[in-house]
Order: C-alpha cells, then structure tokens, then sequence
C-alpha cells in the first residue's frame, strides 16, 4: 500500500518522539511491502518563531494531501504568556476543526508489567482496558462564551446538536462491536439540559445497536467508579469537557502519561494521532522521553487510516513484549534502577518486529 503519512513534531520532546515512531513505521513499510511517504511540516511554537502562526496555511495544504498526520506535541514557557496574540494550542483547535475531527479515540490500557507503577492497587488494574470516545468539536469548549462586568460575570454555554451527538455516538457502538459490547455513556442529564438531549440520542442510536450493552452513567459517578471498578469499562463515550477530564483521570491508571496513544477523526479515513502527554519541556532534549505514546499512535494511525490491522497489532504487541522484558524510561522505573533511552526504548521494540 502506498499512503502519504505528514509528521508535525512540534515543540519540546515532540519530535524526539517522533522521529521514533517513523523508525517504527519505516520497519513496518519493509517489511509489509509498503510505501509511506512523509512529509513534515511545522505546527505549534516552532510555527509561530517561522511564521507568526501556529498552524500555518503551508501546512494544512500539506495535511490536505495526506492520508494521515502524525503529531509530537506543542507549546512550552517560551510561548506561554497568557497575554500573547497567539498561543501554540491554537494549532490544535485550529486542525481538529479544519478536517472535522469530531471524535477523539484514546485508548487506556494497564500493562501488566506496569501494574506496580501505577498509582491504584494491582489488583484492580487486571484487565484495564478502556476506549474512551470523547466528542471533540463541539459542547463547552466550543459554545459562546463572556466576561462581564470588568471581569466580575463570566459564562460558557453548553450546547450539543441531536446531529453532533448521533455521529460520535456511532463511531463509539461501532468501536463497542469490536470489543466487549459494552458501552457507558457519560452525561449530567440530572441537571443540564444539554446533557438530557445527550442521552436521548445515544439512547436512540443504541436501538441501530441491539448487541451493544448501554448504562448511562453521571459524570460524577463515573469519576469514581473509573478508580474503584475501572476493569468494568469497556467502551466510554462522553462529550467535549467530561471526555477530556476523565480521559486525564484514567490515563493515571497506566502509570505514565507517556505511555497513552490518541486518533482524533471525522467523517473520511485521513485522521490526527498524537500521544496524549504535552511537550514536557523539563525534560526535552535530554533524550529521557518515553516514545511509547508516539508509537502506539502510529499503531492507531494503521489502524484506522490505513486499515493496516495486522501491522498495528505487531506494534501494539512489540511494545508489550518490550516491556514484559523489564526496559523502562525514566517515567515508569523505579528508584533505583537505570532507566533507558529514548532511542533504546524504541530499539526494544524494534527487535521485537520482524526485520
Ligand atoms: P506534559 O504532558 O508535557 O508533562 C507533564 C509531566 O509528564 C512532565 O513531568 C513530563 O516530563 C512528563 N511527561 C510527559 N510526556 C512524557 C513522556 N513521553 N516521557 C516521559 N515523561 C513525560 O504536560 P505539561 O507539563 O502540563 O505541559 C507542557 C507543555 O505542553 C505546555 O505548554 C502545554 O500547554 C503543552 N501541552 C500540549 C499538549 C499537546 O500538544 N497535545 C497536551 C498537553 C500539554
């Protein structure tokens, strides 16, 4: 197969990242017979000091060739300034609007090696394995918002369209099909009336999906039950706002934000995919940086752009066979013990691929 794959590195340890998630996908292409070509381009700090711009219009022409983009992360002290005309995140938004990347995928699952890092008890981190689908363009963040009376009022407004919720709710009970058959969906349907449209929707979409099991469950209870019961969850489908802080809350579960992969796509196949941790600039250049969430990214980035199934499994199983073999970085080692590389991380797993 031939697919054009454009990198976005970004800031910080962005493109320490992914400069070994391409290894990785350069292995993958010799040895499927593929051909991937890549392109990258600038987006995030580094685009505002070229361009005055976080996403420049250079690069959205470049992504629109592409049938997949791969992104680092961005942003740092240097562009955090909350009185700047321009902030790196802005790239962000700016992207996931342009290509109408509706739905967020991000993947939690507890490595059984990892289990003793990670902040719960062993015992209920057995068989973790969740998919949050979080909606990605619409609700709180994207609703009008004000500062009133010299900043002594403020509001945000909460607002879903029957049309918004169906379409994320499809990509989720269809993700639920291939999985466990068991969806949650995430809502405040006790007090906002947005949230009650919420879950008459997925209520109604759940009727196209009779396999699918469906609990609806309040945010503030699912906040909970993701610490005391998270081997329940399968599939987890929740709104802009509520997706994002529970999505944070459960990725504490796999013992390190480095570790968490994203797909953040839309109607067509070309997708976003990004590890879910930040530029982390205390450690950039250093080459102290978990690749582990860049790589699992370009697994999902097979997955689901290029309907590469089997290659994104040998990924996803090199990784846990990397680890299962004891390497760790520095973000999931304990006291004591030499941590790996960046680079030799990324080498663990390459052995682990065909050659
Ligand atoms: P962060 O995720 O960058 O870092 C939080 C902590 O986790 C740090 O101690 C960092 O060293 C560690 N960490 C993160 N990724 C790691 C990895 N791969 N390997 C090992 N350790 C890792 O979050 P932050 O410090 O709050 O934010 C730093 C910058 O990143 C800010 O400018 C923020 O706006 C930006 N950010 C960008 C994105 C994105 O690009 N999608 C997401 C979150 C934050």
């Amino acid at each position: 197969m031939k697919a054009r794959i454009v990198l976005l590195p970004g800031d910080g340890i962005g493109p320490e990242v992914v400069s070994q998630a391409r290894a990785v996908l350069d292995r993958v292409a010799a040895v499927g017979g593929h051909q991937f070509i890549f392109e990258e381009a600038l987006m995030g700090g580094c685009a505002i000091d070229a361009t005055g711009s976080p996403l420049p219009d250079d690069t959205l022409a470049i992504c629109e060739n592409a049938d997949a983009i791969l992104l680092g992360a961005v942003g740092g002290p240097k562009w955090s300034d909350p009185a700047a005309p321009v902030r790196p995140e802005q790239g962000l938004l700016k992207i996931r609007q342009h290509f109408g990347l509706f739905a967020n995928l991000r993947p939690v699952k507890v490595f059984p090696a990892l289990a003793p890092h990670a902040p719960l008890r062993a015992d209920l981190l057995d068989n973790v394995d969740i998919l949050f689908v979080r909606e990605l363009t619409g609700g709180i963040y994207f609703g009008e918002r004000q500062e009133q009376g010299n900043g002594s009022t403020a509001y945000d407004t909460m607002q879903y369209s029957t049309a918004e919720v169906e379409r994320v709710a499809h990509v989720a009970f269809q993700a639920a099909r291939q999985r466990q058959r068991r969806l949650a969906s995430v809502d405040k349907a006790n007090v906002l009336a947005s949230m009650r449209l919420w879950r008459r929707t997925v209520s109604a979409v759940a009727e196209d999906y009779p396999d699918v099991t469906v609990e609806h469950v309040l945010v503030d209870a699912c906040a909970m039950h993701l610490m005391r019961r998270p081997a329940s969850f399968d599939v987890v489908l929740a709104g802009n706002m509520f997706g994002d802080i529970l999505s944070d809350e459960a990725a504490t579960l796999a013992g390190s934000l480095g570790m968490l992969p994203s797909a953040s796509l839309g109607q067509d196949r070309r997708g976003l995919y990004e590890p879910i941790h930040g530029s982390a600039p205390d450690i950039a250049g250093k080459g102290l940086a978990n690749p582990i969430g860049t790589i699992l990214s370009a697994a999902m980035l097979l997955r689901h752009s290029l309907e590469l199934e089997e290659e994104a499994r040998m990924i996803e199983q090199a990784v846990s066979s990397a680890l299962a073999s004891g390497i760790r970085t520095a973000d999931i080692s304990g006291p004591g013990t030499q941590p790996a590389s960046t680079t030799e991380m990324t080498q663990a797993i390459l052995k682990r691929l065909p050659a």
